[in-house]
This record gives C-alpha cells, structure tokens and sequence, in this order.
C-alpha cells in the first residue's frame, strides 16, 4: 500500500467529472486499499479518487465510531444513488482538499446507493446519519463538485475569502 498526494482546492482534477471504471483489476484493487490508506493518514472519513488526481469513479468511506450498522469500510466503484429521503438535515461538513475548512450543508438524511467493490461485486447500501452524508459528499466529487457549491453564495464568498487567507498565511511562514 502506498500513501497518496492530495489535491487541494485550485486543482483543476477536482472539478472534473470522473470516468466509470470499465475494467476490475489487481490495479483497482490496489487504488481502492491506497485511498483507504489515504484516507486513514489525514483522519478523514471519506476520499473519491479525483482527490488523488484519479479521475476515475472510486470512493472509500470510514467514519469509525459513528458507524452506528457496522457498514464500513466501503470502498465503491461506480457508485449511483438510486433513492434520497425527502427528509433532510444540516450538519458542519470539511473536505480533505479544502483543509481547515467547515461549513453546514443541507442534504437528504439518508441515500440508497448501487454499485460494485473493486473486486466487481454488486453491492448496495442504505445508508443514514453521518454515513449518509459522507457517500453523498464523495459522490458529488466524482461529479466534479465541492461541499463549497451547496452553500448560499455569501456562506461561499465568506469560506473562499478564509481560504486564500489561509493559504496565504501557509506560503508566508
Ligand atoms: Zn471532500
């Protein structure tokens, strides 16, 4: 297993919408059990592989102790959301390439989602609480899309305007 680099926020790889998986390999295998990897090195609780660079529709989730069913770790390939709960909540959430970062996002409380495990397996997942927002976060990933574009355009102007601080302050010191 091998630790992967990160791609931050200004990476043009997080923006684009990821190609399904088309073969299932060793070489899927490995990228599934690197992101994993990953994943646990930044204490994060979910990574989609354009986070990586890899512009490819794999994701791995682990969110631990809030694990309330004992699903994970999930690691999914070419994942599709075939149900959302009209019912919806509003909880702090952070991205590994927007580090430092935390805003509230409204999603749909629970997802039904389809798809394989690297091996090429079936599988689906209903899935609630923090579990369920984690697929939805990473999905949008695979979508080319940030946790930063569900807020209101002010909450957004705000967070950009912390980051370039931030980030500023990183090159400075
Ligand atoms: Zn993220």
């Amino acid at each position: 297993m091998s630790i992967r680099k990160i791609r931050i926020l200004g990476d043009p790889v997080l923006r684009v919408p990821a190609g399904e998986v088309e073969v299932f390999d060793d070489d899927l295998v490995q990228l599934a059990e690197d992101m994993l990897e990953t994943m646990y090195r930044s204490q994060g609780v979910g990574l989609a592989a354009p986070q990586i660079g890899i512009s490819t529709r794999v994701l791995v989730i682990d969110v631990g102790e809030s694990d309330e069913d004992d699903v994970g770790p999930i690691a999914l390939v070419n994942p599709q959301v075939v149900e959302f709960s009209r019912t919806t909540d509003r909880v702090a959430e952070g991205c590994l390439s927007i580090p430092g970062m935390e805003e509230v996002v409204e999603r749909p409380d629970a997802v039904t989602v389809t798809g394989f495990t690297p091996e090429g397996e079936p599988v689906t997942y209903e899935l609630s609480g923090l579990i369920s927002r984690v697929m939805q976060h990473e999905i949008d990933h695979l979508d080319g899309v940030l946790f930063i574009d569900r807020l209101s355009p002010l909450k957004r102007r705000i967070l950009l305007k912390k980051w370039r601080k931030s980030q500023a302050e990183e090159v400075d010191s």
